[in-house]
């Protein structure tokens, strides 16, 4: 069995708008296909215009070849093999950031492949099935620009949650810093306000998780304002320091009642290692596309289950990415929980549209994939509705 073709769709939602912090309004779409007329598919959180170029450029030197020219003709099922000559032969291009984003893309397509040929569901694939029940979590989605819409809307999202039967949550609460939602600038107390109402409004039983975003760049502010904030029972708090401050991670990881989460945006395993060693977090949060596929997802797990740290994957994207995250959960028993917002909750296009997977939510609870590979079925319409040159 030989890859004949690996195509790139760009995806951009009609709606689009820059300024929201949303990354699930593109999408870069990857389909392996093979002789035998297989199809795999898989996807990244990156721009995927950069993801593309990343996948198709020619190669130009013995250590800067062409990923998508390196894997046509290969065998497509020895995917950590095929992973490692790309990784090699491309060291030049990038041994980090997009190019590995882009490359767990394809490394995602080539695991739904496998599956595909095997005609099992990727998970089987992976390991022994986890012993515990896959717990997902909702992201709460924020609207608004001033305090109080923000803090309704999330307190009204949490209560759509907790109808629905969702065990757990997570809240934004970024209205400042880089990630401030939708231009706002509110002081640090109003944060406390939001985690407050949100804690309200779940009662004392489900578990809660804040996302700051980036909000703090040194350990004694983010303490000044997180010192407050041990009454919420928080699982954790995720990405309070940028991410290039390890010894501020570590630092305020020594203070804080509650665990630091991070690692959303990193590439490798040894990005990981660098943040869980040197950083000390408390959560390990990889992506699977960005962090370079499920194989190096894996890698991640397994390196946290070492030190005892649990795993909740971060993943803001489609159905295909939902996927891939929940096939990798349901043969690693230190994966926490995942995250998960069924598609009628999200407002974004692509979640709803671009593909149907085959996760079912039941009791607060995902049931197990039957389908062979990721599951996932591609709706062509919208690929050809959201598609840009
Ligand atoms: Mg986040």
């Amino acid at each position: 069995m030989k890859i004949t073709d690996i195509a790139c769709h760009v995806l951009v939602a009609d709606d689009v708008d820059p300024g929201l912090t949303s990354s699930a309004q593109d999408s870069l779409l990857v389909v392996v296909t093979t002789d035998e007329g297989l199809e795999g598919y898989g996807e990244s959180d990156l721009n995927p215009w950069i993801g593309r170029a990343c996948i198709e450029a020619s190669g130009t030197h013995t250590m800067g070849l062409g990923m998508a020219e390196l894997l046509k003709g290969k065998d497509p099922r020895n995917v950590e093999a095929l992973w490692d000559h790309v990784y090699t032969m491309t060291a030049m291009n990038g041994r980090r950031g997009a190019l590995i984003h882009a490359l767990g893309a394809v490394e995602m397509a080539l695991r739904d492949l496998a599956g595909k040929i095997a005609g099992e569901p990727l998970w089987k694939l992976l390991g022994e099935p986890r012993p515990t029940p896959l717990v997902p979590y909702a992201s709460l989605q924020p609207a608004g620009s001033s305090f109080e819409a923000y803090r309704d809307a999330l307190c009204e999202s949490a209560e759509n949650a907790k109808k629905l039967g969702f065990k757990a949550v997570k809240a934004e609460c970024t209205m400042a810093g880089p990630y401030a939602h939708d231009g706002m600038n509110e002081s640090y107390d109003r944060h406390t306000e939001v985690v407050a109402a949100v804690r309200r409004t779940l009662g004392p039983d489900m578990t809660l998780m804040v996302d700051v975003q980036y909000l703090w760049r040194d350990a004694e502010t983010a303490w000044s304002v997180l010192r407050d904030w041990e009454e919420f029972d928080l699982y954790f708090v995720e990405t309070p320091l940028w991410p290039d401050f390890l010894d501020e991670h570590a630092r305020l990881a020594a203070w804080a009642p509650f665990r630091i989460a991070s690692g959303e945006w990193l590439s490798t395993r040894w990005e990981f290692e660098d943040l869980i060693e040197r950083g000390r977090i408390g959560v390990v949060q990889p992506d699977v596309g960005r962090v370079g596929g499920v194989g190096e997802a894996r890698a991640v797990c397994e390196m946290a289950a070492e030190r005892n740290l649990p795993v909740v994957p971060h993943c803001w994207k489609t159905g295909v990415s939902l996927s891939a995250t929940a096939h990798l959960a349901f043969a690693t028993p230190g994966i926490a929980f995942v995250e998960f917002l069924p598609p009628q909750l999200c407002i974004e296009k692509l979640r709803r549209e671009l593909a149907t997977e085959d996760l079912v939510l039941e009791n607060g609870e995902i049931l197990p994939p039957t389908r062979p590979g990721l599951g996932v079925e591609i709706n062509w319409d919208a690929v050809r509705a959201y598609g840009r040159p």
